[in-house]
């Protein structure tokens, strides 16, 4: 499946879906920007270590924390102890915005490219373009969202309703 995008640059692009159920998307990255993945494994153990004690529903959860700890007002941090513990992960590409878009980060869906339900992990840089790096289900290989009959997650989430 290859499917073809028109930036507000006119450049083209192109996303083909591989044997690993990755997309391959190619075109014009002469001018773009990369985002890295952050790491908060020391930032969040400072804060929990710091919240010892307290009641469970007072301290945050580490979805919250990720988004706690990058608010910025009145020139600082929230938390600047924290922040200074963020790790920046130079071998995983979490963004990649070609000049003229389309921008598109991890955890973005790909309906609007026509690949339907698909959701992005993360980037690899290949010959003129990055592949990217698909969502699967742990148990049964398939695309974000959709399991094979047999997988068990979607026979817990069956249970459920
Ligand atoms: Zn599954």
């Amino acid at each position: 499946m290859k499917k073809e995008h028109i930036n507000r640059y006119g450049d083209k692009f192109t996303f083909t879906l591989n044997k690993d159920k990755d997309i391959l998307w190619k075109g014009n990255f002469a001018y773009h920007r990369v985002g890295y993945a952050n790491d908060y494994t020391e930032a969040y153990q400072a804060y929990l270590d710091d919240m010892e004690g307290l009641d469970e529903d007072q301290i945050l959860s580490l979805e919250d924390f990720k988004i706690d700890v990058h608010v910025y007002f009145d020139n600082k941090y929230l938390h600047p102890d924290y922040i200074k513990l963020v790790k920046s992960l130079p071998d995983k590409i979490d963004m990649v915005d070609p000049s003229g878009g389309p921008y598109i980060t991890a955890g973005s869906r790909l309906d609007r490219f026509g690949f339907n339900c698909v959701t992005v992990e993360g980037f690899k840089p290949i010959k003129n373009g990055y592949k990217i790096i698909t969502k699967k289900c742990p148990c049964c290989d398939q695309k974000a969202g959709v399991h094979k009959f047999s997988c068990d997650t979607k026979r817990v989430i069956v249970n459920l309703k």
